[in-house]
């Protein structure tokens, strides 16, 4: 008789083999329409220009749309459609202009599910978080500043807010729906009325936006969409018509702007780059802070100006939370932004994708030591595995320069002293992230660290109603709360 095998031994499962997801594609319509002409006072128009681009899908380079290209002229005729609807749309009753914001954020939730789908198409983040965070925190901006509109007499006491005019509007690629709710429902709340232009490889959802101003009745030519890139965004700043300019970017484009307004009158608000320390005590809780600084660098990709891009961990728990990291992020999901699996989805361009890589090359060049998880990437598309660089000295370009891609650098400190000295130490000074027990640390760091916000305890956070903004150079005047509104008036 044959010995009886014995079972075999199950290969040992690694953290990460434990699951296997089938596919679970979003499978909504995002009536995407094959071409988009410029909105201007209320109507899709051609562009004078005659000219159009593409643009196209991450997740697999797909072509989706094409979108008018503003030239000079174009952006001429959204000025002059806004500046006639001003004077009207700016002795409504506050009453009256909250009416139609209340609109348009009802409108919104209602067609949520299809723009998040187009968000996700055009700029190639998971439809978890367009679906979860974009959309309702869109929402909600519109619905917190439909609540001011009629109150703007308790903005300042004793002081009355005057709308400043026409103002010019120029956005990024990483939020571009809730970049625009944050552009566009501070100013119509004040009662100014908008040229805006999204950024040229996003225009989708700011172009369906205008149906839905359109759906709400919304005077024409109150807001403008003009698209294009850099030269369209010129014309948009240069106009003689705009009272202000209000830019969210890069640092590079904002300072130009800023050469560009110099001695002008136009009033500017930039919100520019930012290259956050997230700094972890040895008194945090650990798996939270992990889970914060997975959430810090890796939401949307990283394309987050305020990410959690260097990690300043107290030397005495740096090994633990490196490797509870690695951990982590070896059962990150990378792939289809339409998977609703997904945790990292597609990187928006393949000249960002450029960007990315030659960053972690010079990190590897400049003696930095790289970690990824084994996954696979997509064969077509932009993708990065999310990364981690440990062994990273403060001159590093990794340690220094906005990376906006899913890459982190790790540093170590004793001390707060040195924490808050190795976390100033940049140009930027938009945000910071602080984990430890102690409150009195807490109020400690906030206090010194020179950031427009302090996250404690969790990161990533928003509220409509918190001012959000930068330092140094990453920019001056803030979005949210009362001091947002004042960035869109003229107290007398
Ligand atoms: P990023 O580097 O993140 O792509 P940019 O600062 O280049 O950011 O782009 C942000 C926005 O600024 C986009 O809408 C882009 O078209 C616009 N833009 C680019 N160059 C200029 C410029 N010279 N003047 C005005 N707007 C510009």
């Amino acid at each position: 008789m044959p010995a009886k095998k014995s079972p075999a031994r199950p290969r040992e499962l690694l953290f990460g083999d434990l699951w296997e997801f089938d596919p679970a594609p979003e499978s909504a319509e995002p009536f995407i329409a094959p071409r988009y002409g410029l909105f201007i006072d209320d109507k899709f128009t051609a562009p004078k220009s005659r000219k159009y681009f593409d643009t196209i899908a991450p997740r697999n380079g797909a072509k989706l749309s094409e979108i008018a290209l503003a030239n000079a002229a174009d952006v001429d005729a959204a000025y002059t459609a806004a500046a006639k609807a001003f004077p009207a749309w700016s002795k409504l009753p506050g009453k009256e202009r909250g009416k139609y914001l209340f609109r348009i954020a009802r409108l919104l939730q209602d067609r949520a599910r299809e723009f998040a789908v187009a968000e996700t198409l055009d700029g190639g983040k998971p439809i978890k978080e367009s679906r979860d965070f974009d959309l309702p925190m869109a929402a909600a901006h519109f619905f917190y500043h439909a609540g001011w509109a009629d109150k703007l007499e308790f903005v300042a006491p004793g002081r009355t807010l005057q709308p400043l005019g026409v103002v010019g509007q120029i956005i990024p690629w990483n939020f571009p729906l809730l970049m625009l709710a944050w552009k566009i429902a501070p100013a119509l709340a004040t009662g100014n009325t908008v040229v805006l232009k999204p950024a040229e490889t996003t225009s989708i959802t700011a172009l369906k936006f205008a149906t839905i101003l359109q759906q709400a009745g919304l005077p024409p030519g109150v807001v403008n969409i003009v698209t294009g890139a850099g030269e369209t965004g010129a014309a948009v700043v240069d106009h003689p018509l705009a009272a202000k300019i209000a830019f969210t970017g890069s640092t590079e484009v904002g300072k130009i702007i800023q050469r560009a307004l110099a001695g002008s009158g136009k009033k500017l608000s930039l919100e520019l780059g930012g290259k956050a320390a997230n700094i972890v005590f040895e008194d945090a809780p650990l798996d939270q802070a992990v889970e914060g600084i997975v959430n810090g660098i890796f939401f949307n990709q990283g394309h987050v100006c305020c990410a959690g891009s260097r990690l300043l961990v107290q030397e005495s728990v740096a090994d633990l939370v490196v490797a509870k990291l690695k951990r982590r992020m070896q059962v990150l999901r990378v792939g289809d932004p339409l998977d609703k699996n997904t945790d990292i989805g597609a990187i928006n361009s393949a000249e960002q994708l450029a960007k990315i890589k030659d960053l972690v090359a010079s990190g590897v060049k400049e003696g930095a030591e790289l970690h990824q998880p084994s996954c696979k990437l997509p064969a077509k598309g932009f993708y990065h595995a999310p990364t981690l660089f440990t062994k990273v000295s403060q001159s590093h370009r990794v340690a220094r320069e906005e990376i906006f891609g899913p890459v982190l650098s790790v540093l170590t400190f004793r001390t707060p002293e040195e924490a808050i000295e190795k976390a100033s130490n940049t140009p930027f000074g938009l945000s910071a992230g602080v984990w430890t027990d102690k409150g009195s640390k807490i109020l400690k760091m906030a206090a010194e660290l020179k950031a427009g916000v302090v996250w404690a305890n969790t990161y990533n956070k928003f509220d409509p109603s918190s001012p959000f903004g930068g330092y140094k150079q990453s920019g001056f005047g803030r979005e949210g709360g009362k001091h947002g509104l004042l960035d869109y008036a003229i107290l007398k």
